[in-house]
């Protein structure tokens, strides 16, 4: 427990076109721990989608490192899964079971049989045992969110990538799906890297929070979150006061 899982070290991202080039994140450093909820927070356009895809391997540094367990990030890998904000992130035409059990076949490890009893297992785990052969399409977004949750789990990655996961869900959903996700991590302690906008969502999900500046993002400040209720407010100003100051 607590060894340093995913090194960030000095991460420039750059977005080069033709005409010009965008820098959206500044050598952004920061060290993600195994059982670590971590969470990048910072205001839109700040490059926190960006450098969750670099460490999804989908984007490349211009400077610096990712290392994930000793090994620079060179590429995808079932070792990271994503979950994006948007419902149209399964595939339609395969029902919830299908969707989970696809990602499971194509790493050619398991066979149908264990494929299948695992996507079982997250899919109750995420609380739609009784969804299992429905189409995405007769799901509301928050049953497509568990769906994408599940499918994540179900890959056992080393680190699970959230981008806003739950950002285009209605605030009740909203505050459900964080805390079922707290649930789900108390039982599997995974490790979690996630993307939020939201102050608040990022103290609830939170053990560490990395507060970025505005386009291009810099690390502001690194801190713990808190469980208490009494000290939530307080560091909500805090972490406020860092990011409007
Ligand atoms: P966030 O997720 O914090 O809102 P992003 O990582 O999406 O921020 O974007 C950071 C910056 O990079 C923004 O200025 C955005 O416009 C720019 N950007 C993102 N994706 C691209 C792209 N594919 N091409 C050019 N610029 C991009
Ligand atoms: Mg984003």
């Amino acid at each position: 427990m607590n060894e340093t899982l995913l090194d960030v070290r000095g991460v420039t991202l750059q977005y080069k076109t033709t005409q010009s080039v965008v820098t959206a994140t500044h050598r952004v450093s920061f060290s993600v721990h195994s059982g670590d909820r971590f969470v990048l927070l910072g205001p839109s356009g700040c490059g926190k989608s960006s450098l969750l895809k670099a460490v999804g391997g989908y984007l490349p540094t211009t400077e610096g490192d990712i290392m994930l367990n000793g090994h620079r990030v060179t590429g995808p890998g079932p070792d990271r899964m994503m979950v994006f904000q948007e419902f149209d992130q399964l595939l339609p035409w395969k029902t919830v079971i299908q969707n989970v059990v696809f990602p499971l076949l194509a790493t050619g490890r398991l066979s149908r049989k264990e494929a299948t009893e695992k996507a079982r297992h997250y899919i109750n785990m995420v609380g739609l045992t009784r969804a299992v052969d429905a189409y995405p399409h007769t799901l509301s977004g928050g049953m497509k969110q568990r769906v994408a949750i599940a499918r994540g789990m179900a890959m056992e990655p080393k680190i699970l990538l959230m981008d806003e996961p739950f950002a285009a869900l209605d605030a009740l959903t909203r505050r459900t799906m964080q805390d079922e996700l707290l649930r789900l991590w108390d039982d599997t302690r995974f490790t979690v890297l996630f993307v939020t906008h939201s102050i608040n969502e990022a103290i609830r999900i939170g053990t560490r929070i990395l507060l970025l500046s505005p386009h291009p993002g810099q690390v502001r400040a690194e801190m713990n979150s808190t469980d208490d209720p009494a000290r939530i407010g307080e560091l909500e100003t805090q972490i406020h006061d860092l990011l409007f100051a």
